[in-house]
């Protein structure tokens, strides 16, 4: 029996420890409410905290709270572990210094400044080969050669979301915007329409970035026929590493921001020429929306490549979306079933603190 590395039930602090106020809000709000005086700074009030409670904290203050986004991927510039007790390298503000020494002790951790593995910050060579135009067809055909293909059987329901229509009533306001105004979005280009849906409604509400303020109309759709989409939401079973990974590149495309829209507009082109009649893809909402962290790692290495349960971690961690190719409803391959005015009374924000300096 060992009392010495397993995580124990013991309380070791509070929330009342901290001087961080950022620290001692998260403490409260994931410590234990117990009876006693804590065995640090001897407050009765405290919500107090295992080993455990400390560890998660340490993550998501230290870890969770000074990972950057960079153009692909994303990073944390602290990371901890037990092989870095005793031999910290962070230089806090002053009011926090005092707070991560407690940590240190209590969870028998050291922070340190953590250089992060490069394809964490998109250094992942087929999503550099997309970035280059000379490659970036070559990449294509290999996406649409490994991406499976999904049937969106006949009769399947999803939602469309407008913001301040002019004719609400008008089913046809659902339709993809015509060719005239195409080419602002994530997969539409100059030409060429889609239609973004998705059959998760919080998603359509979170995807064009609605507010209080705005005249929302929902409309339920439904395929008039068996759809072919290209799932690029699928997690590819591969070998390589991450620096190779195919599935690493397209994930990280589709969390990135509008400088990445020309590579995937370049992606739906290619699967409408190879008869697809659109796309499912990853929300960009996905990491807000599950609450998940971006890229995350265990010593390094991409929880989404090598976890034990791949495929669960992915779905948990997923939101998917739903692109059609051109006008569908003019050309009858989805009708619309109904229309409702929607109603925001609540637009949700959670969070969690990170330090200002290190
Ligand atoms: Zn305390």
């Amino acid at each position: 029996m060992s009392d010495v590395t397993e995580p124990t039930s013991q309380i070791l602090l509070c929330s009342n420890c901290f001087t961080d106020e950022g620290l001692r809000i998260d403490a409260a709000k994931h410590g234990l409410e117990q009876q006693g005086e804590c065995p640090n700074c001897q407050s009765p009030d405290g919500q107090k905290l295992t080993q455990e409670h400390i560890l998660d904290l340490a993550w998501r203050f230290f870890v969770s709270g000074t990972t950057v986004r960079s153009d692909y991927g994303a990073a944390p510039v602290i990371q901890f572990n037990e092989y870095h007790y005793g031999r910290s390298d962070i230089t806090p503000s002053a009011w926090l210094a005092n707070d991560m020494k407690l940590i240190e002790e209590a969870a028998k951790i050291g922070f340190f400044h953590y250089g992060p593995r490069l394809w964490m910050v998109g250094e992942v060579e087929p999503l550099k080969a997309l970035q280059d135009p000379a490659t970036r067809p070559q990449l294509i055909e290999r996406v649409l050669r490994e991406y499976p293909e999904i049937i969106f059987s006949k009769g399947r329901k999803f939602y469309r979301l407008r913001v301040n229509p002019d004719h609400p009533a008008n089913p046809f306001e659902y339709d993809s915007p015509p060719v005239a105004f195409a080419g602002r979005g994530r997969l539409d280009s100059p030409g060429f329409s889609v239609m973004y849906g998705s059959q998760d409604l919080d998603v359509c509400i979170h995807e064009c970035r609605a507010s209080t303020e705005d005249e929302l109309y929902v409309a339920t759709l439904q395929s008039q026929q068996d759809l072919k989409l290209l799932d690029l939401s699928y997690p590819l079973k591969e070998s390589e590493n991450e620096f190779e990974s195919l599935d690493m590149a397209i994930h990280m495309l589709f969390l990135a921001r509008s400088h990445s829209y020309e590579i995937a507009r370049d992606i739906a082109l290619a699967a409408k020429l190879a008869g697809f009649d659109g796309v499912i893809y990853p929300s960009f909402f996905s990491l807000i929306r599950t609450g998940s962290h971006p890229f995350e790692t265990v010593y390094g290495m991409s929880v989404r490549h090598y976890h034990q349960e791949r495929e669960k971690y992915v779905e948990a961690t997923t939101i998917r979306n739903l692109a059609l190719f051109g006008r569908p409803m003019e050309i009858g391959l989805v009708s619309v079933e109904c229309i409702n005015r929607l109603i925001l009374t609540q637009v949700g924000y959670r969070g969690h603190f990170g330090p200002v300096e290190y």
